[in-house]
């Protein structure tokens, strides 16, 4: 089979006039199975459940050679993306690097640990590059020249960078108190940022209105559908990454939801297409302790979802009524993973701890990642032969306020070698 997409060096910009040949894929309803044509729509207006894209049952799929002969981004795995013909935007996000964290797994008292490093996703330093690349390509298979989000962050930053570089307008709604670096990293690509006073949730209730009414495209509201899928390919760059095999544990943050969900989604596919060895993989969701009603819905282990007022810094996870909970709390359930929630003590511990063993500096949602695996350490629930990938999906630049109290100051000194060896002589008897 040969290549089907362009060789896709950081050159290849395709214009918005290209979409001719790309047509998103039907979607159809999560719970009632009611099918729906291609079209910027997200809820089942039969039970007003999810709508999913429906890939064509007999598609060709690639082997593994092909996969790996294409070029290094998330499209490498487009057979497992919600769309028949060439993608035309945002072609070269993906394929973060996987690496070896030996001191951490040491700390976790596990076998191999490996840190996924969305931390440096390619072009707004957060997993959601992944999901804005695939729901831009839908708006703009849809003619749509605006588009928008409701966010907590890092959304925002995706939306405002992949938009600029598509040529679309964007609308960016965020609320009020998010930390300087998400906005600053927002603003400067050129949107139209709006400050909601009010939670994520009044945000995001907004926008479900906003999207009928203006016409646009809101990646995570009206093209959710076809946004979600997005985040499978974390799981298939790991299992590629891996050497085609399966870890024994996967540890995630989770904010509504949608990426847990799709990791499990991600890792059935990619078995079930028979190119990976290994049993499927435990799937841990970790929250913190001030909005955790996925966590604590896993923990009552029955369905029904009780939302919550968010209280924590990890604001880019803050989401009180998380839209993909139940379906995060099942592949927890059914891999025979867990929740965890952490406090934001543990949490910034977790950004330091992460910082010292692998040089990796996270932002708060990836300090609760490593701090839950910190806790579920602690509670037994790894043994010493696992093999463990934290999946970090956010940097730390953006959040710099979580750890700049708790870091020790840096002494100013005159340039004297004197003044220095002061320094050394008092370090070295500590
Ligand atoms: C959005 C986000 C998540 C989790 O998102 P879901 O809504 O659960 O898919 C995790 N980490 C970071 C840094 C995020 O911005
Ligand atoms: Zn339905």
């Amino acid at each position: 089979m040969t290549s089907i997409l362009p060789d896709a060096g950081p050159s290849h910009v395709a214009a918005p006039s290209n979409s001719a040949t790309l047509r998103p894929y039907a979607q159809r309803c999560k719970l009632c199975g009611t099918e729906n044509d291609a079209a910027p729509i997200a809820i089942c207006e039969n039970c007003l459940g999810p709508l999913e894209p429906l890939y064509p049952a007999n598609r060709r799929l690639p082997d593994r050679a092909t996969i790996a002969a294409r070029p290094q981004s998330m499209w490498r795995y487009r057979e497992w993306l919600p769309f028949e013909g060439d993608p035309v935007a945002s072609l070269d996000t993906g394929f973060s690097p996987l690496i070896d964290a030996p001191r951490l797994a040491d700390k976790l008292g596990v076998a191999r640990v490996w840190v996924k490093n969305d931390a440096v996703s390619h072009p707004s330093l957060s997993f959601k590059d992944r999901v804005v690349s695939t729901a831009i390509n839908a708006a703009i298979a849809f003619g749509l020249d605006t588009v928008g989000c409701a966010s907590t962050g890092n959304l925002a930053n995706a939306v405002a960078a992949h938009a600029a570089r598509a040529g679309l307008a964007s609308w960016i709604f965020i609320p009020e108190d998010l930390e300087i670096g998400k906005i600053i990293g927002t603003a400067v690509y050129g949107p139209n940022l709006v400050r909601i006073k009010g939670h994520y949730d009044d945000v995001n209730r907004l926008c479900a209105q906003l999207a009928d009414r203006f016409g646009w495209g809101i990646v995570n509201v009206n093209l959710r559908g076809y946004y979600g899928e997005g985040s499978k390919t974390m799981a298939f760059e790991i299992l590629e990454q891996l050497g085609w095999r399966t870890p024994s544990a996967v540890v995630a943050p989770m904010a509504g939801g949608s990426l847990v969900t799709k990791l499990g989604k991600g890792f059935k596919e990619f078995i079930d297409a028979g190119l990976v060895t290994g049993n499927s993989p435990r799937v841990y969701g970790t929250q913190a302790s001030g909005c955790a009603p996925i966590v604590r819905l896993w923990e009552r282990g029955d369905s029904t979802l009780v939302p919550e007022i968010p209280n924590t810094i990890a604001r880019s996870i803050a989401i009180g009524n998380p839209a993909d909970g139940p379906f995060a709390a099942k592949v927890m359930r059914e891999s025979g993973g867990r929740g965890q929630h952490v406090s934001d003590e543990a949490l910034v511990a977790g950004i330091r701890l992460l910082a010292e063993t692998t040089g990796v500096f996270t932002e708060t949602a990836g300090g609760v990642t490593v701090a839950g695996a910190v806790a579920l350490a602690e509670g037994g629930h790894f043994h010493s032969d696992d093999e463990i990938v934290l999946c970090i999906t956010g940097n730390g630049l953006k959040t710099t306020e979580a750890v700049s109290d708790v870091l020790p100051a840096a002494p100013v000194i005159a340039p004297k070698v004197r003044d220095v060896a002061a320094l050394v002589a008092e370090r070295t008897n500590r």
